[in-house]
Parts: C-alpha cells; sequence; structure tokens
C-alpha cells in the first residue's frame, strides 16, 4: 500500500503554512498554564468561569464516580440511562426555561444530530456564514439542501426563506459566534422564521455561562422564551466539564429519543461527568460573581487595548484580533508566547481566508494584572510585526 500521500498532503500544509500540531499542556486548564514545559497566561481556554479547575466541580466528579463508577455501560436507551443524568437534564431544562432537555455526548454530536434528524432530503437547512464546523458537518450529514446566508444578515435569510419551497425549513445559527465574538440578532432570526414557518436551532456553546444577566445562553439575553425550538449548547465550555445537550420542548425531545442516531447509537456521558456538571450548574446559579468576574475582565481588557489606540469591539469574552495572514499569524502567536502570553492563532479553514486571528478569550479567573500584561505584549507583537491599531478589528 502506497502511503505517500500522507507526507505528501502534510508537506503541501507546511508549504501553506497552515500545518497544525499539539502542544502539550501539564496540570490543569487555568488562568496560568504550563505549555510545552513553560508557564504562560492563558488567553485562549473556553473554560471562561475557571469551572474546569474548580474544587467543587472536581469533588462532585469524585463523589459520582464512586456512586456510579466511572462509564455509563452502554447506550441510554439500553441500560446507560442513571438517576444522574436524568437530574443534569432536569437541571438544564431549568436552565433554559424548556419543558425538557437531552444530553450528548459532546457538542459536535448534538449539532449532527440535530440536522440529521429533522433535516432530510426534503428539507432546506438555513445556516449562517460563520456558523461553527460542527454545524457545517450536521448539515452535510442530512443530506438536505444548503443555503448560507450572509454573517448575521437576517434581511438575506429572509430572502432564501421567500423563495424556498422546502416542505422543511431549519434556520440554525451560533448564539455567539465562536471565532468572532458577536451574538447573532435573534430577535430578528425569531421574526423570520416564524414568518417563513422555518424552525430555529440556536447554538449556545459560546453563550452559556457567558451572556448576561445570568449565564443561561442567547434565548434568555433576549427575552425570547418559547420562541426558540431549539437551544443546543456544551458544556465543555464555560460549565468547565465534557458533553452537550438539547433544551427543547417534551414532543422535541421524545422525537430525538427515538430517530436521533448520535443518541441512539452512543454510550451515555459518563456518570462523574454528569455529577461534575451539575455541580457546575449550581456554581453558576449560586455564584453571580462569578459571571460578574468575566463581564469585568472583558471590560478592562477593551479598556487596555484601547488605552494603545487599538478597539477591541466583540461584545463578549471572546475578542478577534484580526491579522490577516496564515504565516503573520503564526508569527504574531509564537512572539506573543515568547513574551509570556498564550493566545492561539486561528487559520483558515477555522475561519475565512485572510481572516487569520489571534482569538483570545477571557477568564473570570483572570486577575487585573494578567489582563494588563497580556494588552501590553499583544501591543508589542503586533507592532513588532508592523501591524498598526486600525488591524484590530471584527474580521
Ligand atoms: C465547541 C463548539 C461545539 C462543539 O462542542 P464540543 O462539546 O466541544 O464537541 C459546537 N458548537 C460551537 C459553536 C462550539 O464552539
Amino acid at each position: 500500500m502506497d502511503l505517500s500521500f500522507l507526507t505528501e498532503e502534510l508537506e503541501a500544509l507546511k508549504g501553506k503554512g497552515r500545518y497544525r500540531s499539539l502542544r502539550r499542556v501539564s496540570g490543569p486548564q487555568d488562568a496560568e498554564i504550563v505549555i510545552e514545559g513553560a508557564r504562560r497566561l492563558n488567553f485562549s481556554s473556553n473554560n471562561y468561569l475557571g469551572l474546569a479547575n474548580h474544587p467543587a466541580v472536581v469533588a462532585a466528579l469524585e463523589e459520582h464516580a464512586r456512586r456510579y463508577g466511572v462509564g455509563s455501560g452502554a447506550s441510554r436507551l439500553i441500560c446507560g440511562h442513571m438517576d444522574v443524568h436524568a437530574e443534569l437534564e432536569d437541571a438544564v431544562a431549568k436552565l433554559k426555561g424548556t419543558e425538557a432537555a437531552l444530553t450528548f455526548s459532546a457538542g459536535y454530536m448534538a449539532n449532527l444530530g440535530i440536522l440529521s434528524t429533522l433535516a432530510g432530503p426534503d428539507a432546506t437547512i438555513f445556516s449562517d456564514e460563520l456558523n461553527h464546523a460542527s454545524i457545517v458537518d450536521g448539515c452535510r450529514l442530512a443530506r438536505a439542501r444548503v443555503e448560507v446566508y450572509r454573517h448575521g444578515d437576517v434581511s438575506h435569510l429572509e430572502d432564501l426563506l421567500r423563495q424556498s419551497s422546502a416542505a422543511r425549513k431549519i434556520v440554525v445559527t451560533d448564539g455567539v459566534f465562536s471565532m468572532d465574538g458577536d451574538i447573532a440578532p435573534l430577535p430578528g432570526l425569531v421574526e423570520a422564521k416564524d414568518r417563513h414557518g422555518a424552525i430555529l436551532v440556536v447554538d449556545d456553546a459560546h453563550a452559556t455561562g457567558v451572556l448576561p444577566p445570568h449565564g443561561r445562553g442567547t434565548v434568555d439575553y433576549f427575552d425570547l422564551h418559547g420562541r426558540v425550538e431549539i437551544q443546543m449548547g456544551t458544556f465543555s465550555k464555560a460549565l468547565g466539564t465534557y458533553g452537550a445537550y438539547i433544551g427543547a420542548s417534551r414532543a422535541m425531545v421524545d422525537y430525538f429519543i427515538n430517530k436521533c442516531r448520535p443518541f441512539i447509537f452512543n454510550t451515555g456521558l459518563p456518570p462523574a461527568l454528569a455529577g461534575a456538571t451539575l455541580a457546575a450548574l449550581g456554581l453558576l446559579a449560586k455564584e453571580p460573581a462569578l459571571l460578574s468576574s468575566l463581564w469585568r475582565n472583558q471590560a478592562a481588557f477593551r479598556e487596555d487595548m484601547a488605552k494603545r489606540g487599538r478597539k477591541a469591539s466583540s461584545p463578549t469574552a471572546i475578542v478577534p484580533i484580526l491579522v490577516g495572514g496564515d504565516r503573520e499569524t503564526m508569527e504574531v502567536s509564537k512572539a506573543l508566547f515568547d513574551r509570556g502570553v498564550f493566545v492561539h492563532g486561528i487559520r483558515p479553514p477555522t475561519v475565512p481566508e485572510g481572516t487569520g486571528r489571534l482569538r483570545l478569550t477571557l477568564m473570570a479567573t483572570h486577575t487585573r494584572e494578567m489582563i494588563g500584561t497580556a494588552a501590553a505584549r499583544i501591543d508589542e507583537a503586533l507592532k513588532e510585526q508592523g501591524i498598526g491599531p486600525d488591524r484590530i478589528a471584527q474580521a
């Protein structure tokens, strides 16, 4: 068997400045991490509230592992549905203000499941052009027709909905966009989908545990309870654990239990993780200081960048710093790393061509000093690459 295509294609990626490799982290996912053996300020984690290493979440994991063991042993429909899964789903439904909820092994699986279950060959999926890759792959798995609307452009979506004669229409959007940090125009999307009888799916991976006032996601942020058919999200970001969910009507959840292949043919979430996630949800409700620290830190970073004439305009914990070319992006990231700050460079195909960027994320656990240091080092590293203040903007 000739496997030379492996090295040929990898060499081609290297030639384009697009080769990826893993970096090793020693120890937990905190505001400071030891990465590739070096201690660095961490401005690339989705652990927005610091819950991934919170003592109460770790303790809940241990306690549930003692009570339930490690694996759930089977798919949820066979004998892998444990008390703690039911408790977690009740808690998620409460958080989201929905009749019911269903958990999945990961957000990626949930998006594959949602789109392939709701959309078949007679459906059209209307998808924002900057939606997460797992939504794009869900569209592929669904084998439905896909219409991509311009980012956040409700009137473009309306045009496409109006022209469509599909028997079933599904609109899907990130709630907070993962690479740009902007918030989907949900009120407009809800009106548009209502006018055209479409189902709306919102991916709250970066909204749950992040958006004010209570970290309940985009629907709560815009007070659109009861108006969105599926609120999807992950436990792996602000909640600091692993797994994912949908919050929806009882009928929708029952439909998924019966028809959703990435739910049916997948082993249930490990019970200890479900228990840890319950603890994380408890902290989100009981400790509003977590969310307010995150927002204070976002404001502090924007202020520090503004002092240097750089406008960091995204409204959430994700701040894109546009660089442009692939190689340039990685060089700025490397220069920052050498100065003690880890901010991952993001290149195509994760983002559109020519919009390579640093994707900086704030955490509730960053100190004021860490934020000041990061802003100063970012400014220096950008200057070194000849990138002036005009370049920091939304892509
Ligand atoms: C991270 C992410 C996912 C995937 O979630 P996992 O639980 O990591 O598989 C889905 N959608 C968006 C918008 C994400 O950012």
